[in-house]
């Protein structure tokens, strides 16, 4: 499997596709406004774009989904907890940026529903959909045991977590997904996070201060 990091958009918000091959089909884990990288990506390793997966309904995770299966024909994937969200970017550009800017991000009309402990095999790549509610309700991460890695999203970054103060979050929430859903897995899995550099379970888990001592105590 091919990985590549596509970072996008005005809040560097990470666009990650997981090719099985040059030539071959692929999978994009979130779809900022702004899909010229992604479209670039899919040009350079010459991948047919199948589906999409996004870990929650925020603006700058799913903004360019809606042209982004208009344009390849690809099946759009986000957890229905984050409705609320995925088809109200206005609303949350206006919270975001005091702007309203209608009609221009959007998600697509038709989407399948991810569920917790879903399986999802796709381009050959089995994947584990893994629901992580804090960020926002419907948030999800998704697990490739087999390549040793998980798409974060926003609940987990290299040295810090998701904000919780946005519409639908939940701090204490998140932390009980992070113990009982992130913090279970090998420290050698790389976590490629919605925001920032990659990093892995092991090294959040000793060095990251929202994370330190939290298996052990189950608080902070
Ligand atoms: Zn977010
Ligand atoms: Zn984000």
């Amino acid at each position: 499997v091919i990985i590549r990091q596509i970072p996008a958009w005005v809040t560097s918000t990470n666009a990650w596709l997981a090719a099985e091959s040059r030539g071959g089909r692929a999978v994009l884990v979130d779809a900022p406004p702004d899909p010229k990288g992604v479209a670039v990506a899919i040009a350079d390793l010459d991948v047919t774009l199948a589906a999409i997966l996004l870990t929650h309904g925020h603006v700058d995770h799913v903004g360019g989904s809606g042209e982004m299966v208009r344009r390849t024909g690809a099946v759009a994937y986000v957890h229905p907890d984050d409705d609320f969200l995925t088809y109200d970017p206005v609303t949350q550009l206006q919270i975001l940026f005091g702007v309203t800017i209608p009609g221009m991000y959007e998600a697509p009309e038709k989407v399948h529903a991810l569920e917790h402990g879903q399986r999802l095999e796709l381009c050959g790549i089995d994947i584990g959909v893994v629901h992580t509610p804090g960020h926002t309700p419907g948030h999800c991460c998704f697990h490739v045991a087999t390549e040793g890695v998980l798409f974060s999203g926003d609940q987990l970054f290299a040295g810090s977590i998701g904000r919780t103060d946005l519409p639908g979050g939940s701090f204490d929430d998140l932390m009980t997904s992070m113990r009982e859903r992130v913090l279970v897995l090998d420290d050698e899995t790389r976590v490629l996070p919605g925001h920032g550099p990659e990093t892995t379970i092991g090294r959040e888990r000793r060095h990251n201060p929202f994370l330190v001592g939290l298996d052990r105590t189950g608080h902070r």
